[in-house]
């Protein structure tokens, strides 16, 4: 596995994200603005706050994540399960580059 173009991949990701949330940000940013007079409109806003929110909590939690697997990446720790310390399978990785566990301790870690 290149590490190099995994770092790059998530770095390129971790751009898009924060550009995402820029954009969301900048959406949501007029809370202050009174609500339509109009009901119907007023129901509209409300959930396009709801679904901006939503999808604000989606990027900001793969940013996390995105973060997290890059400091894996500058510790070395990368391709080894963050709980058994086995070598993750380089296609794991591919599929899921965000991921610290391998699949048995994913496995596990969801039954809990
Ligand atoms: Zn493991």
């Amino acid at each position: 596995m290149d590490i190099e173009q995994v770092r790059t991949a998530l770095l390129e990701r971790k751009e898009e994200l924060t550009e995402r949330h820029g954009r969301i940000a900048r959406k949501t940013r007029h809370r202050d603005e009174p609500l339509p007079q109009d009901f119907a409109e007023q129901a509209v806003e409300l959930e396009n706050q709801e679904v901006l929110e939503a999808l604000d909590a989606e990027v900001a939690d793969e940013l996390r994540q995105i973060e997290h697997a890059l400091a894996r990446v500058e510790s070395g720790d990368y391709p080894y399960c963050n709980a058994c310390g086995e070598e993750i399978p380089a296609a794991r990785l591919k599929a899921l580059p965000t991921t610290s566990l391998c699949v048995d301790c994913a496995t596990e870690a969801e039954r809990r």
